[in-house]
């Protein structure tokens, strides 16, 4: 393993570090290959209370910050695991806690701190919008005690695997609203209730081992109860919980980043051609040590953000910027990784091109890097809004 200087986190990081190894490569080849879901190390993670690590001690979690959480992050996708199978788990929770009710508060954060409910999934992301997210079609209209629920979405993650979805809809047309952003709400949804009446999943085969779907909605029924805040203000709830996703993601990546390095040093110090170390060679060195230096920069920019979010200091430019230099760093180690390895970077038992295939759906979600871009050019430069 790369060394890296031991810093303020080091006994969480060998906590952590030493339930992963609990977990080696070959369990996580396993499940890839049979494109399962990694159900005892998602437990033993759960048990061991590290995917509570952000809600609060009064509701059962251990109440630590986001750099904490975000190193918890790390640590899983540096052992060789995935943290994409149970990320959600950790932040889709902070939406309820800051705008749910005191009842609803206590109600589902003490069920997911201690793993009896998972609540993974979020729903937001629909087919005929996109990014372009104020323009949803799905809709969540008042009757009674309840909304129907009417729609579509695309690419919910976890929800095969989770007991609870964050769903985002449509609770004022479009038209009538002053502002785009507004007219949305977001709801709880049982997630098994639904698939027994008013929900159909249907699974997406893709490139990652990861559980991810299209949802379709027809006059499913949501107790009114489970709104949570107000109704019309869910896009705003949403954004609010971007930063912290985003950092625990930029952690994620980070977490790879260090994997590929430590992989492809080894690999390069020892592999021999034409008589001597590929890794003597400044073609391959190269490569590697521009990654390395990308990814000490992008763990800069992912504490910077940590500290702002834990001192409740606006975050939004530092959480999309480390996300950006960590997806891309990470991008950049597999590459290497992956090239240095030769022909064995594609055989699965070196787990190379397992981990290039995780790390590369960064740049795409939960947000891509164009618009991150033009998150920085519009809010950061103060550029005009290009779309
Ligand atoms: C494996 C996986 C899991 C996912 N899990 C979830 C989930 O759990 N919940 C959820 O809600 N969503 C989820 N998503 C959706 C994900 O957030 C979106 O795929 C992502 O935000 C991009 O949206 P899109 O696919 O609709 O691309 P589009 O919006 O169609 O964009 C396509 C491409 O065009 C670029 N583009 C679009 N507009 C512009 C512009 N104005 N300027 C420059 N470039 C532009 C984008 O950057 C992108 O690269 C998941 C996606 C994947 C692949």
């Amino acid at each position: 393993m790369v060394k890296s200087k031991p810093d303020r986190y080091q006994d969480l990081r060998d906590a952590v570090r030493a339930l992963c190894a609990q977990f080696p490569d070959s369990y996580h080849r396993e499940v890839d290959a049979r494109r399962g879901y990694p159900e005892a190390f998602v437990d033993a993670l759960t048990k061991a209370g590290w995917l509570a690590a952000l809600i609060p001690q009064e509701y059962g979690g251990s109440g630590l910050g986001l750099a904490e959480a975000s190193v918890i992050m790390e640590e899983i996708n540096r052992s060789g695991g995935n943290a994409g199978a149970c990320h959600g788990q950790m932040y889709n929770m902070g939406t309820l806690l800051r705008h749910g009710s005191a009842a609803q508060k206590q109600l589902y954060l003490p069920k997911i701190a201690s793993g009896e409910w998972r609540l993974q999934s979020m729903g937001v992301t629909e087919p005929s919008s996109g990014t372009d997210t104020t323009k949803i079609r799905t809709t969540a209209v008042k009757r009674g005690d309840a909304y129907v629920v009417n729609g579509q979405k695309v690419w919910i993650s976890r929800v095969q695997h989770s007991d609870w979805m964050i769903l985002l809809a449509r609770t004022t047309p479009l038209a009538e609203v002053q502002k785009r952003t507004d007219g949305m709400s977001i709801f709880m949804v049982d997630l098994r209730a639904a698939e027994r009446s008013g929900m159909t999943v249907r699974p997406i085969a893709n490139m990652v081992n990861h559980e991810t779907n299209e949802l379709f909605f027809e006059n499913l029924e949501i107790p009114a109860a489970n709104l949570i805040g107000d109704e019309g203000s869910g896009f705003r709830y949403i954004l609010d919980g971007l930063n912290a996703e985003r950092t625990l993601i930029a952690a994620e990546c980070i977490g790879d980043g260090r994997w590929f390095i430590d992989r492809v040093t080894a690999y390069a110090g020892e592999r021999v051609v034409f008589g001597r170390a590929i890794g003597q060679n400044q073609g391959v060195q190269f490569p590697i040590a521009e990654a390395h230096i990308e990814i000490e920069a992008a763990d800069l920019m992912r504490f910077r953000a940590c500290a702002l979010f834990d001192a409740h200091e606006p975050c939004g430019a530092e959480a999309n910027m480390a996300k950006y230099l960590a997806a891309k760093a990470s991008w950049e180690a597999a590459n290497a990784c992956l090239q240095f390895h030769g022909g064995f970077g594609f055989a699965h038992e070196y787990d190379v091109e397992r981990k290039f295939r995780e790390t590369r759906l960064y740049q795409v979600a939960p947000i891509s890097t164009n618009l991150i871009l033009s998150y920085v050019a519009e809010h950061v430069l103060g550029l005009p809004r290009s779309f």
